[in-house]
């Protein structure tokens, strides 16, 4: 039995499995070229208050930058660029280009010096010992107030490093900068444990949003975080909005600001701009 399926998946699996294998290794190489010539650049995705309609910041969203392939997002390389090592290299360059677009647009525009820019760090990322410093020097470098800087962390990121990452962020906290837990809700770590954290912000997930379609009881889940949010004086954000009666139900639970399709896709940093230009 052994032999014959060993035959067969020779025959039949070999040529795949070598051109993937090929596939990926050039990737890696590739890889390695782009941050070497830095050609990872930054789309800025609006997030707006959903009460008012007003412009409150951007995410921003690694996009690379390929010489041939035309713009990439991050499902096509980010996971082997951690995998290799490359993500905190990217990480970095994604930072700086934030830094330096910030301080272009407040330089720019008056009604920017509270426009913050949410930057999502890898777990790796975050736990890097210099992360503080090397964010501290970055700020001073552009001249950013450090409260225009929001750092997205998943759930995951905090519970693999549930012990020490209390004190990470009570550190970057203490700077100035705000952290908001990313893709709130999917991680099933225990809430009582994400929301005694020393963060600003959960921003929540788009699945959740998609169940507000589906099924009733999702209402009540959302309607819950966002009071227990609430009450604790956490923003909540609502992501990958595309609907209006999306939008509509987050603001009836109470929900103050959302992101999505529907309120702006993310955008090359010169768009982002014009945004800004026409009033924010
Ligand atoms: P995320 O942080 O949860 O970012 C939101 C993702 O949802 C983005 O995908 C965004 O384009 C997409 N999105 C926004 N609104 C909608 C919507 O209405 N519908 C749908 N279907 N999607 C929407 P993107 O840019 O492909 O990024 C995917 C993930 O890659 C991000 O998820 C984040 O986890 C990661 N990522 C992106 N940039 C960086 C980065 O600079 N560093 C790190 N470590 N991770 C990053
Ligand atoms: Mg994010
Ligand atoms: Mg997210
Ligand atoms: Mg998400």
């Amino acid at each position: 039995r052994a032999k014959a399926s060993g035959k067969s998946r020779y025959e039949v699996f070999h040529p795949a499995m070598r051109e993937a294998a090929q596939a990926r290794l050039a990737l890696e190489n590739e890889l390695r070229r782009a941050v070497a010539q830095r050609e990872f650049i930054v789309y800025y995705q609006p997030i707006m208050n959903i009460s008012s309609g007003g412009l409150i910041g951007f995410e921003a969203l690694v996009r690379w930058q390929h010489p041939t392939r035309g713009i990439l997002t991050p499902a096509a390389f980010l996971d082997v660029a951690e995998e290799v090592g490359l993500g905190d290299a990217i990480g970095w360059q994604v930072l700086e280009h934030v830094c330096q677009q910030l301080a272009t647009w407040q330089h720019t525009f008056s009604h920017a010096a509270h426009l913050s820019v949410s930057v999502n760090l890898s777990a790796r990322q975050f736990m890097q010992p210099d992360l503080y410093a090397r964010i501290v020097q970055l700020l001073t470098q552009y001249n950013i107030p450090p409260n225009c800087l929001k750092l997205e962390l998943t759930e995951s990121a905090l519970m693999e490093y549930s012990q020490e990452a209390a004190a990470v962020l009570a550190r970057l906290r203490s700077y100035g900068i705000q952290i908001a837990i990313d893709d709130f809700g999917v991680g099933y770590s225990s809430l009582s444990y994400l929301i005694q954290l020393p963060i600003d912000q959960i921003k929540i997930d788009r699945n959740f949003i998609i169940q507000l379609d589906q099924a009733h009881h999702s209402q009540a889940i959302v309607s819950a975080i966002v009071n227990l949010a609430r009450s604790l004086n956490l923003e909540v954000v609502a992501e990958g909005l595309e609907t209006a009666e999306q939008v509509d139900r987050m603001r009836t639970v109470g929900c103050h600001y959302g992101q999505g399709y529907l309120l702006g896709y993310p955008l090359p940093a010169a768009e982002a701009s014009r945004l800004l230009q026409g009033g924010g």
